[in-house]
């Protein structure tokens, strides 16, 4: 027997596939290759964009070709898009050949799932809300290298334009002690680098019976033997603390880069989006991050065209980007979730106005992250190599500390294990170099 999963969103989402492949495979099944020669296909999916709940629809409309051939497929659906119930409803009624729909806490309950969609006739729901954390859940990394682990489930921050609380619940912390356990047995099985995951990772531990800071955890993989690298990811502005820039320069398994979304660079945006933190704030933690760490690469997300922005909050946001000067830049043109705050705001901003600040933005940004790359040109970076590149031409492909991609010519037997590379070119989305 068989399984294919298909993931859309966040690493949190590929994580949550990491763990409903651990489970299929506990009880017998192995990956399929192609879609056609699995018994099982799950789709586990993600409701941040609009249009990502859009191609989740159209993707189940074409697999009911699969279901068609072979009525004993089974055919689930995952992932926070199903913790909305108009999406549950709209599934059970119009795509009604869809035999599972499980939420994201009750991937543990997959078996009993699974075993009951063989006798229903009806589509099998199971979106239970539960603050209980499942520990040691079997999960199949897809990386032999780099292992992601869970530190905070769901978010406590209500950002006005995101739908992450509504269908993650609560935050919720897990125990320290569960946690380095599962980074001891990753160290035992060869991992090198360890990725804690969190809608906000800084504001680990608050929440536990005896709080933990999420510093204080840093400190702990640290010492973790066998780990080499350490990242995280997500942090948000407001709860940096100089705790943890001090933590991120003393550790020396901690890698040189933060993603500390930004999203806008005006204060009466950022309240709006219910940040709260001002511009002064984050160019003030900029500066405590470089002080600290001066070569920390820095990233971001930013959204343009938030209800109400205006040409003048525009610019407050790219004069922000000229100043921080970003290594990289995720951009987004607001898109409207059902069921937020930011979806009701009025002044909601035409589509070819936030097209334009994008494609300005963009222009902006790409520029000072070629400039940034190109200051790396003849440094020798450490380089955890990660497989061979997606270009025409292969090569192998890893990432710098500071989270840079580069290429470069070499065997295979490299991959998962850490070199010293020449940057010899620069690009602005890639490096080339040469082993050293
Ligand atoms: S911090 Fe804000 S943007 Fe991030 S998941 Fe929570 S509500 Fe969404």
């Amino acid at each position: 027997m068989k399984y294919k999963i298909l993931t859309w969103g966040c690493q949190m989402n590929i994580h949550d596939s990491e763990t409903i492949a651990g489970i299929l495979q506990n009880m017998g099944y192995s990956p399929a290759d192609t879609l056609k020669e699995a018994d099982v296909i799950i789709l586990n999916t993600c409701c941040v964009r609009e249009n990502a709940e859009r191609k989740v629809y159209g993707r189940i409309a074409q697999l009911k070709q699969f279901k068609l051939r072979n009525p004993n497929l089974i055919l689930a659906v995952s992932g926070c898009m199903v913790q909305q119930p108009h999406v549950v409803e709209y599934i059970s009624e119009k795509l009604p050949y869809v035999d599972i729909l499980f939420g994201i806490k009750n991937v543990h309950k997959l078996p009993e799932l699974i075993e009951n969609a063989r006798q229903a006739e009806f589509p099998v729901v199971e979106v239970m809300e539960s603050s209980e954390i499942k520990e040691n859940l079997p999960i199949e990394r897809m990386d032999n290298s780099r292992a992601w682990v869970t530190i905070t489930y769901g978010c406590n921050n209500f950002c006005s334009y995101c739908i992450v609380p509504y269908v993650r619940g609560r935050e919720k912390s897990r125990l320290p002690e569960d946690i380095i356990s599962e980074v001891e047995a990753l160290a035992k099985e060869g991992f090198i680098e360890i990725n804690l995951l969190g809608q906000n990772v800084n504001s680990y531990g608050k929440d536990l019976e005896k709080p933990v800071a999420f510093h204080e955890l840093l400190r702990r993989v640290n010492d973790v033997e066998g780990i080499k690298r350490i990242r995280f990811l997500t942090s948000h502005p407001k709860d940096l603390s100089d705790e943890l820039i001090l933590t991120m320069k003393e550790c020396e398994k901690v890698c040189e880069h933060i993603h500390l979304p930004v999203q806008a660079g005006s204060n009466r945006i950022l309240s709006k989006m219910n940040r709260k933190y001002t511009r002064e704030h984050y160019i003030n933690l900029i500066k405590k991050l470089r002080e600290a760490i001066p070569n920390i690469a820095i990233s971001t997300d930013i959204i343009v065209g938030f209800p109400g922005e205006t040409e003048e909050d525009f610019l407050d946001t790219l004069n922000l980007v000229k100043e921080v000067e970003f290594d990289l830049a995720y951009t987004f043109m607001y898109s409207k979730r059902k069921g937020t705050p930011a979806a009701e705001m009025p002044d909601q901003i035409d589509d070819d106005v936030k097209k334009d600040r994008l494609n300005r933005l963009m222009q902006v940004q790409d520029a000072i992250t070629a400039k940034k790359n190109m200051e790396l040109k003849g440094t020798v970076q450490e380089v955890l190599v990660e497989g061979i590149s997606r270009g025409k031409i292969k090569k192998l492909s890893g990432r710098t500390r500071t989270n840079k991609v580069v290429n470069f010519d070499g065997g295979r037997d490299l991959i998962g294990k850490l070199v010293n590379v020449e940057i010899t070119e620069p690009h602005t989305w890639s490096l080339l170099g040469r082993i050293i």
